[in-house]
């Protein structure tokens, strides 16, 4: 059990966001949806936001990222402003982060630290406890300075939630042996379940994976497929562990469909690092669902973000169906079929309102329907292990029992369907 527990009724923290504007780089985000996201994140950690600020870098500082006098305003308006944590939406080196604590007074952390601080609140096995703590690790290492860093200071609010069985002091030697720890025990997950996954391709069982921006819907969808019982909420990374089940299409035919962590905007390179044993499953799909949600009116910026994990992952050959989701929440007059247009294989959907299932069903069963075939075959009498593994695999539509043979009509993952002629 992790030594820090979170107290759900403790008082908000209050929060001053630091949105950077960093002109350096090349592919701009738009600035209003790097607020947002900053926005969702502090509040799927219990913060609120007091104030924000934006500032303009047009040449990142050594000392401080941001410049002197900036870093002056802060100090003014935190005077006024009664503000427990200061949250950069750039990362920050740890220099910096000190130099800017020094200056503020009060602890200052960046968006990798947060993102960090909202996977240790959801993560619930414990391979995703193992993730988050890797995770955790891996950002501290490189900021520890000098011979040992106490992390017993760690433990009190947002970002600050320290990896579950730290001990009080940890150099760097014993963070080092426990990262290498955790990354053998992480690879024998991965393997496992790439076992597993053989296991279901041997079984010829297609896998489909969800992925999307988080909150687009993912695991309200999982749920109304399979009853999976996945909790959903309105806030950002509710699920950080993937959650596989099976489900049956309209034609009886067994699909595997995962659920996975929230895609977000740059996620940075070491945090998909840390979630490959979740991410892998994606690598591995016969089908992506890329679910999003069309009422965000920067639902294009939201694909592309998602779009560039994927590449990341190399998954973006993939087959995909685009699920246009939250169809509910378009304005009436939205011709929200010409959104179908815009994305190929794609449908309109309310997950919530169970809108259109039919027809995205209808589209899952017929990109997945190569896997299948349907068989009219007699066989002997003493096969009946032929009969059930036809029940196991398939969907059987009539058996029928004579004297010297059986007759069976189903259809069959192709790969057996030689068995039976
Ligand atoms: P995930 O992060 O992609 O797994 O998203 P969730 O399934 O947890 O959903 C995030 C939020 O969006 C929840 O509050 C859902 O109730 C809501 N939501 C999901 N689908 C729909 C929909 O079709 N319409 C509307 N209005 N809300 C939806
Ligand atoms: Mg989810």
């Amino acid at each position: 059990m992790p030594k820090e527990s979170i107290d759900l009724k403790a008082p908000l923290e209050k929060v001053l966001l630091v949105i950077l504007d960093i002109r350096e780089k090349q592919k701009q985000w738009d600035i209003k949806n790097v607020q947002k996201e900053m926005e969702e994140l502090v509040i799927a950690c219990a913060g609120v936001i007091v104030d924000s600020m934006v500032v303009k870098v047009s040449k990142p500082t050594a000392s401080y990222l941001i410049t002197e006098s900036k870093v002056n305003e802060i100090v003014n308006l935190l005077t006024i402003k009664n503000v427990d944590t200061v949250i950069f939406s750039h990362d920050l080196k740890g220099s910096q982060q000190r130099n800017l604590e020094e200056k503020l007074h009060v602890k200052t952390i960046d968006r990798t630290q947060l993102i960090l601080d909202i996977f240790v609140r959801h993560a619930t096995t414990q391979e995703g406890k193992m993730q988050v703590e890797l995770a955790q690790l891996q950002y501290l290492l490189p900021r520890l300075v000098g011979k040992g860093i106490e992390l017993s200071q760690l433990g009190g609010g947002i970002g600050t939630l320290g990896p579950g069985e730290t001990k009080l002091e940890v150099d760097r030697r014993r963070i080092d042996q426990r990262i290498t720890r955790l990354t053998r025990n992480l690879d024998e997950v991965v393997s496992h379940r790439a076992l597993t996954r053989k296991k279901r391709k041997e079984k010829g069982v297609p896998t489909v994976s969800l992925v999307g921006y988080t909150n687009a819907g993912k695991s309200t969808l999982l749920n109304i497929l399979t009853d999976a019982g996945q909790k959903t909420k309105d806030g950002l990374f509710t699920t950080l562990d993937s959650l596989s089940r099976q489900m049956l299409l309209p034609n009886h035919q067994k699909v595997i469909i995962s659920d996975t962590v929230g895609f977000m905007h740059d996620l940075p390179h070491h945090l998909i690092e840390a979630f490959r044993a979740t991410l892998e499953e994606v690598k591995e799909a016969d089908l992506l669902l890329h679910v999003l949600d069309v009422s965000d009116p920067n639902f294009r910026d939201l694909h592309e973000a998602v779009q560039t994990v994927l590449k990341e992952l190399d998954s973006l050959d993939r087959p995909t169906i685009t699920v246009l989701n939250k169809l509910d929440k378009l304005d009436k007059n939205t011709k929200w079929a010409e959104f179908e247009n815009l994305f190929e294989n794609s449908v309109c959907i309310s997950a919530m309102n169970k809108v259109n299932i039919d027809k995205l069903l209808a589209k899952i069963s017929e990109m997945v329907g190569g896997f299948f075939v349907e068989i009219n075959a007699d066989i002997p009498i003493n096969r009946m292990d032929l009969v059930n593994l036809a029940h196991d695999e398939g969907q059987v539509y009539s058996v029928k029992y004579y004297n010297e043979k059986i007759n069976i009509r189903a259809s069959v993952p192709s790969h057996i369907a030689g068995k039976f002629q």
